[in-house]
């Protein structure tokens, strides 16, 4: 069994993704238990702060480390909130403080185009120079008013015309088969056998 620090101690990421490598013979280990602290995001890039999520887990566990970053990008706002998505209304962290930010930020603008990013970053060790990157991407449209009571996030203002529901009306597993972060799982579990 071949064992991965998972570089988050997000019980949701970690039960997706452990169903997702388990039957290919990887172990997932959140970084939590093995007492390491969650690192700094500093960077303006998804791929930066991912990068530096993974390398920080894999010096600290001197195994190899998993990684990702995500957020919502609105074209209107200039990819805005993008890596700021977490805390785009500040701290605490609030999903509905941030979604009534991004409505009050968009107002009447015509142009609703948005899209989740996803950027998974495997490091085989801290100083690896070639880490495998996998970014997924989901396209769609910011409501003008919140519909659904599932998912997390900005799901219940982000339309996706391909299903005529937002994000927070699709089933869980519709969601992870083909959102922004399912898209880059499945990327990277393709290039896993190259490790
Ligand atoms: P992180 O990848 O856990 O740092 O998430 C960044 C932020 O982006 C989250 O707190 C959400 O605000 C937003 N986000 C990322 N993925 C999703 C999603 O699938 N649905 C809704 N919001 C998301």
């Amino acid at each position: 069994m071949k064992q991965l620090v998972l570089a988050s101690n997000n019980a949701k990421k970690m039960k997706e993704l452990d169903a997702l490598l388990a039957p290919l013979g990887f172990e997932i280990i959140p970084q939590g238990q093995l007492g390491i602290p969650e690192a700094e995001e500093p960077h303006c890039t998804f791929v930066e702060n991912a990068l530096a999520k993974a390398r920080h887990a894999a010096r600290l566990s001197g195994l190899p480390a998993l990684a990702d970053d995500s957020g919502l990008c609105v074209r209107a706002l200039g990819g805005a909130p993008g890596v700021q998505s977490a805390r785009y209304a500040g701290e605490p962290k609030s999903d509905a403080r941030n979604n009534e930010k991004l409505l009050a930020e968009l107002g009447d603008n015509a142009d609703r185009r948005a899209h989740f990013v996803s950027l998974i970053v495997l490091v085989r060790h801290a100083d690896d120079p070639q880490p495998l990157i996998a970014e997924g991407e989901w396209h769609g449209e910011i409501l003008p008013a919140p519909r659904g009571g599932s998912g997390f996030g900005y799901d219940p203002l982000f339309f996706v015309p391909a299903f005529g529901q937002t994000a927070a009306e699709l089933d869980a597993e519709t969601k992870n088969r083909v959102s922004h972060r399912g898209q880059a799982m499945q990327q990277l579990i393709a290039r896993l056998p190259a490790l």
